[in-house]
């Protein structure tokens, strides 16, 4: 009998950076380990901008994105993508789910929930199945949420290892499209991701707990699941995720971006040599491609290193 080789699939990954603000030193972390985690291997990078809540969108940060890529010379495959164009798709996607009888209407509120929930879950109260046998009364359907099993979800990640959840008792019944008609950010991701064919989500350990409601979607839309690694997550210096609050000093500009690349390296585990932070960043990229190893990347949050700004 012939030996069957096993041929691989080309990598395809991704960035899907929200655009709430300039890009800064986590994004990047993201950026350049979902780079050259897909390029390393010669494959794809794509890159999609997750404009999909309009109150959260600042006008012009998706292009400054852009051009903070660009600086870096971070090369992306094909077209950006623009969840804000995709609507259609999501449409047609829920009304596929809700065929299968996936989906219920939900009318609770926030507040109730809140109120209700006796237990709360990492991202908010877990769902106690209120609507689940249909709405009380005459009561207004305000969100479709996706009916999830009582099971431990099992998935393994790269960086984190074998993980597992029950979704129905630490989440609950999970919303795809929002009472304000806007989808969730659960449903897109998945769809964009099985429509433009990845099968390498690297982000930031943020993304963690949202990860099995992603995976039992893939189980409902009958996908197969993605590889997973997840990145340490950088610490603004009140030991809090970075966000906006942080200001300036994780932002990335033309004067600190040699610096912002070889720290963001040194954060991933790698050990770039030291002059290597005063190189162009292409030269800074060419190191990562020929050295980066995933196995050195630790699961241990980290305060954001100083890179000048
Ligand atoms: N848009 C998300 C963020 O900026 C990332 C989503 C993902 O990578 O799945 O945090």
């Amino acid at each position: 009998m012939e030996l069957e080789k096993k041929k691989s699939l080309p990598v395809i990954g991704r960035f899907a950076p929200s655009p709430t603000g300039p890009l800064h030193f986590g994004s990047l972390v993201a950026a350049l380990g979902s780079y050259l985690l897909a390029k390393q291997t010669g494959g794809q990078w794509l890159l999609r901008i997750e404009d999909l809540d309009p109150p959260r969108v600042i006008p012009g940060s998706a292009d400054d994105i852009l051009r903070s890529l660009d600086l870096f010379g971070f090369e992306w495959d094909g077209e950006v993508l623009y969840q804000s164009q995709r609507s259609e798709r999501y449409r047609e996607v829920l009304a596929n789910l809700q065929q299968n009888h996936l989906l219920f209407p939900c009318s609770c509120t926030r507040r109730e929930l809140i109120a209700s929930a006796p237990h709360s879950g990492e991202d908010g109260p877990i769902y106690p199945g209120t609507c689940r046998q249909g709405v009380v009364g005459c009561r207004q359907e305000r969100a479709l949420r996706l009916r999830v099993p009582d099971e431990e979800i099992r998935w393994r990640d790269l960086i984190f290892g074998e993980l597992h959840q029950n979704l129905q008792r630490e989440v609950g019944d999970f919303i795809l499209q929002r009472a304000d008609g806007l989808f969730a950010y659960q449903l897109a991701v998945v769809v964009d991701d099985i429509d433009s064919s990845v099968n390498q989500v690297v982000r930031g350990a943020d993304l963690l707990s949202s990860t099995p409601r992603q995976a039992y979607l893939y189980r409902c839309l009958q996908q197969p699941l993605p590889v997973y690694y997840h990145l340490p997550l950088a610490l603004g210096d009140d030991r809090q995720k970075l966000s906006k609050r942080h200001g300036a000093a994780a932002i990335i500009t033309m004067e600190n971006r040699q610096q912002a690349l070889w720290a963001a390296l040194q954060f991933l585990g790698q050990s770039p040599p030291k002059d290597l932070a005063q190189a162009d960043v292409s030269e800074q990229l060419a190191w990562g491609m020929e050295h980066f190893s995933p196995s050195a990347v630790t699961k241990e949050q980290q305060l954001v290193p100083a890179f000048g700004s």
